[in-house]
């Protein structure tokens, strides 16, 4: 055991105009430890007064043109410092995500954490992007040239959740900053305290004041009135297919352009003539990982069944390397879940699997931590794909294992779900792979591989898993209002 401290907690603030400030009600609510169910903080209950307020920075920051009629130039400066920043103070924003959510610290790091690393990326990614990117040009013979131009669009809300709290958060700001566009960002109220951490990045990288706002709060309270402020353009949402159709219908009022990454139930399909040696730990890894609370998760293992016990036996020593305990320690890899509600609704999961299938292994709290929010690496067998366990969302370390009869069989059950995000084929064969991959209804697909990302790579997913895609140049056409001009090049 390597247990690391607790990292400080700075009073959280909201983030508006460049300045931290209480809720205008001074209002708060609690923060809690999910490894402890302690009271970690307060923190500032945001309301429609508060995302006013930061409407209004950044509307003003908007139109005041230091930041959205900037050279590229002088964007990428500021970005690229960002991302510097973010690298040196890794330690400090891993901490903090670990206390608000219950992600593993890790094992020590030569560089910043990977994760980390990742949310820098996103910053330089963007900044070059935004800087070289061309815009297209039409001639017609030389009557008519028109050339388009991508400017930056306005005031976007972005909607984040709290399973990878501050990494997602740079996913959506980073291209939304670098094309020249101010933000009013709402964290989810479960991890309001590693952002802290990027509005002083911000200060200290030269953003001018007002193109980023940040306020902490509810859904209900904070996120509401940002999806129907009128001066704001766009949200940007990831989160839940509930929670996006409520901010669809309000966005449809005043017109509002979205963008939803919303949650999956991924099949991960594994054919008799994998390399097991690969596809078992990876398996693992896809559910197991952060606590299973990630919209990637392979939550549906389906294995072809010549394999299936063999399969069985190998999850079960590969799921034994991923015991629960205090993620302020080096060696754990599975932490608590995000709260209470969190751990309630996987409980009512597996209590439902046991109705509806039998669990192989897990199932419960594991022995020794009666207190935080543990549930123990869970698989669970003899299920039918239309249980609610496979079904559903779980969001939890929690796996339904199938079995399937061929390529065509895995393709029904893998398709039999109202969610389409990931999918991953495990198959030493190129033409079973490619057979499933064409026919398999989800928007990302990994063959032979786990979960591993690209920035130009168009992220998002279909069916209940999201609308609109971000990544690349798509993010381009989301952040910013396309336009063109047309004039002869003869006079007419
Ligand atoms: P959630 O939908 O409950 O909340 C997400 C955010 O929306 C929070 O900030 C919340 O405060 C806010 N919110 C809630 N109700 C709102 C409303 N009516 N109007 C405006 N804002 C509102 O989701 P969650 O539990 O925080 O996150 C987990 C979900 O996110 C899972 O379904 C997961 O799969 C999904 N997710 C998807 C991706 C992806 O890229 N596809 C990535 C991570 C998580």
């Amino acid at each position: 055991m390597s247990e690391v401290s607790l990292p400080e907690v700075a009073e959280p603030r909201h983030f508006i105009g460049g300045k931290f400030v209480a809720a205008q009600s001074g209002a708060t609510f609690e923060v809690i430890n999910p490894a402890t169910e302690a009271l970690t903080t307060l923190a500032p209950r945001g309301d429609a007064a508060d995302i006013d307020a930061a409407v209004s920075a950044a509307k003003a920051a908007f139109d005041d043109g230091a930041w959205s009629r900037a050279k590229p130039e002088f964007r990428r400066q500021v970005l690229f410092k960002a991302a510097d920043l973010i690298e040196a103070r890794s330690e400090e924003i891993i901490k903090l995500q670990s206390l608000e959510m219950g992600g593993p610290i890790g094992p020590e790091h030569p560089g910043p954490h990977p994760m980390i690393s990742r949310s820098a990326w996103n910053f330089r990614f963007f900044a070059e992007e935004q800087e070289l990117a061309g815009n297209h040009s039409f001639n017609r013979d030389d009557s008519l040239l028109t050339y388009t131009m991508s400017d930056p669009a306005g005031v976007f809300g972005l909607i984040t959740p709290w399973n990878g709290p501050f990494m997602l958060s740079t996913w959506k700001m980073a291209p939304c900053l670098a094309y020249g566009n101010s933000a009013v960002h709402k964290p989810s109220e479960l991890s309001p305290l590693s952002i802290h951490i990027l509005c002083e990045i911000f200060e200290e990288a030269g953003m001018p004041a007002g193109v980023y706002n940040m306020v902490l709060g509810y859904g209900q309270e904070a996120g509401i009135p940002l999806v129907e402020h009128d001066d704001v353009i766009g949200v940007s949402f990831t989160g839940s297919p509930g929670t996006a159709r409520d901010i669809a219908t309000r966005a449809a009022a005043s017109l509002k352009r979205t963008s939803f990454e919303l949650g999956g139930k991924s099949a991960n399909i594994i054919f008799a003539d994998a390399n097991l040696e690969k596809a078992i730990p990876a398996a693992a890894m896809s559910i197991f990982m952060n606590a299973g609370q990630a919209c990637i998760a392979g939550s549906r293992i389906l294995v072809q069944r010549e394999i299936f016990d063999e399969f069985l036996t190998g999850f079960e020593q590969a799921a034994a390397m991923w015991q629960p305990g205090s993620p302020f320690d080096r060696s754990t890899r599975l932490g608590p879940l995000v709260a209470k509600r969190q751990y309630d609704r996987v409980m009512d999961y597996i209590e439902s699997a046991k109705q509806d299938g039998r669990i192989l292994f897990g199932g419960g709290r594991p022995e020794g931590l009666d207190t935080g929010y543990y549930v123990a690496p869970t698989a669970i067998v003899d299920v039918d794909n239309s249980a609610r366990v496979c079904q559903e969302e779980i969001f939890g370390p929690v796996a339904v294992i199938m079995p399937f009869e061929d390529a065509d069989d895995a393709l029904r059950i893998a398709n039999d779900s109202s969610y389409g995000l990931a999918g991953y084929i495990w198959t030493e064969s190129q033409t079973t792979a490619h057979y499933v991959n064409h026919r398999l209804q989800t928007a990302m697909i990994w063959i032979n591989a786990g979960f591993d990302r690209d920035l130009r790579q168009p992220f998002g997913g279909i069916k209940n898993s999201g609308l609109g895609r971000e990544g690349g140049n798509l993010s381009r056409e989301f952040y910013t209002e396309t336009r063109f001009t047309s004039f002869p090049l003869t006079p007419r």
